[in-house]
Parts: C-alpha cells; structure tokens; sequence
C-alpha cells in the first residue's frame, strides 16, 4: 500500500517541477525518492549514507544542494529542533502550516496540518502586518507506542518499590 502512494507523491512532485519550470535533476530525484521511503524524519548525514549505496562519489554537499532545492519546493520540511528533514505529504499546497510531533523516546516524527492553527497564525500576522508564508510547529512529547511503555515502565517501578 505504502509503494502506491509513494509512487503518486512522485509523479505529483515531477508535474508540479514541470509547472514550476524548475529541474528535477537526476540526484534531486533520487533524494526525494529516499525521502518517499522514509518512514520518519531522517537526517543529512543518514540519507548521505543511503544515497552512497546508489552514487558512491555523492558528497555532503551533493545531499544539502538536492535537500534546499526540495525544501524550496516544498516537497519536504525541516524539523529544526530533530536536526533532520521529512517528507510533506501536502506537495500542491507550498504555503501551509504543519505541525510536527517529535517523540522523544523514538525519535519518530510525524507531520500533521493544523487549519486551526494557520488561522490563528494568519490572524495574528495580519495584525502585525506581516505577511506568513510557511510555518512549522514543533511540538514535543511521547507517540502513543512510547506512552504506553513509559507507563509500563513506570508501573514496575512503583510496584518494586512496594513492600
Ligand atoms: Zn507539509
Ligand atoms: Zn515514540
């Protein structure tokens, strides 16, 4: 199932390149395709290794030029707080707002748009006269798989500390 979206996502990011008249070049193509099989965030460092497997001579520089060209168009975010880039899964829509939920026990990221928020956000920018283009909010905690091994473990501690 995952292999059908992922290949939609694709051919959606290579027509709007078309309409956007910009190059997906062969190396910014095999970076987004890393991307689409990401599961979760992944920093520049793991998808240089991964990218290696492909085109060994690729370099940090290679990963970083084909990450800020996704990043302009909006095809992937960077989670500034995780040091570490995801794949969006709103590509037609390069001015939203979304919201990332970092766990912090395994890391896993996962991105979420938020109307909510934007119209506040919005609001408050019109206000100040600024003018909003994209926003990310990142929000830290526990997934819901790590929540309840939090809570395990935290059950078995209070029951050895029981006579
Ligand atoms: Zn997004
Ligand atoms: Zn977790």
């Amino acid at each position: 199932m995952h292999a059908t979206i992922n290949k939609n996502l694709l051919i959606q990011a290579e027509k709007l390149c078309r309409q956007r008249k910009v190059r997906l070049t062969p190396q910014r193509l095999e970076v987004l395709k890393l991307m689409l099989q990401q599961r979760s965030a992944i920093s520049a460092y793991n998808l240089l290794d991964l990218l290696r497997i492909v085109e060994p001579q690729a370099k940090p520089p290679t990963v970083y030029r084909a990450l800020d060209f996704l990043l302009d168009q909006g095809f992937i975010h960077r989670v500034e707080s995780a040091n570490s880039y995801i794949l969006c899964h709103q590509f037609s829509k390069p001015i939203h707002t979304s919201a990332m939920f970092i766990c912090n026990r395994c890391k896993q990221v996962t991105e979420h748009s938020t109307k909510r928020v934007e119209k506040t956000l919005q609001k408050l920018a019109q206000e100040l006269g600024f003018t909003l283009h994209h926003s990310v909010v990142e929000a830290h905690g526990l997934c819901i798989n790590c929540a309840e091994i939090e809570s395990c473990f935290k059950q078995i501690l209070f029951s050895q500390t029981l006579p």
